[in-house]
């Protein structure tokens, strides 16, 4: 049984409204094929993150074998307020793929991952652990200081999606080897405690 445009946004606001109150879902058929459907997502939410990360965060919220039924042909969009889809730019996977190893030699010859470590996961007695907001606002001006321009941000924080970063706590605990952050996490888990959660508000 297919269900029908309006069935299917009542569905995804049931998975995804729990955490994106404000969400706003339309569905109809794509009008470059109208035999697919189209789904557009807009969230005030998104202003601040990539249409990438959007993305991930969305398709985790909506169970995969729901997907698989009633999604495997639409085309989504996600979007910020006041966006339209031809505003919506996604990663190259195989430029990402191909400049990784150069990007992440970068990262490490200018000490990223361990200033990032240092704000996410301080050694200093009594300074505060900072916060994660899902997103990269810890990441960027971190970036810019080890000479990452406005322009590569968008290359670069993709290198780090494509590894499992999505927000400055997971660039710690995915895409990179040893962080004091994770080494915490795990010390944690060891002990049988809970570990700390950066995410804000968590
Ligand atoms: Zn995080």
């Amino acid at each position: 049984m297919s269900r029908t445009p309006s069935e299917i946004i009542n569905d995804l606001l049931g998975f995804i409204a729990p955490s994106y109150p404000n969400i706003d879902i339309r569905a109809e058929p794509w009008e470059h094929d109208p035999n697919r459907l189209a789904v557009y997502f807009t969230d005030e939410k998104f202003s601040l993150i990539y249409p990438y990360q959007r993305w991930h965060y969305l398709t985790h919220l909506i169970p995969a074998d729901y997907q698989d039924e009633h999604l495997s042909t639409s085309v989504w969009f996600e979007l910020a307020p006041g966006e339209s889809p031809a505003d919506l730019r996604y990663p190259d996977e195989e430029l990402i793929a191909d400049i990784t190893p150069d990007v992440m030699r970068i990262l490490m010859r200018t000490g990223f991952f361990k200033r990032l470590d240092d704000v996410m996961c301080p050694v200093e007695v009594g300074k505060t652990a900072g916060e994660c907001w899902g997103d990269f606002r810890n990441a960027v001006p971190i970036l810019h200081n080890c000479g990452i321009t406005e322009d590569e941000l968008f290359d670069v924080l993709h290198v780090l999606m494509f590894q499992g970063g999505f927000c400055d706590c997971e660039i710690l605990y995915n895409a990179v080897e040893e962080s004091r952050l994770k080494a915490g996490y795990w010390k944690a888990r060891a002990a049988g405690l809970e570990p700390p959660n950066p995410h804000k508000g968590a």
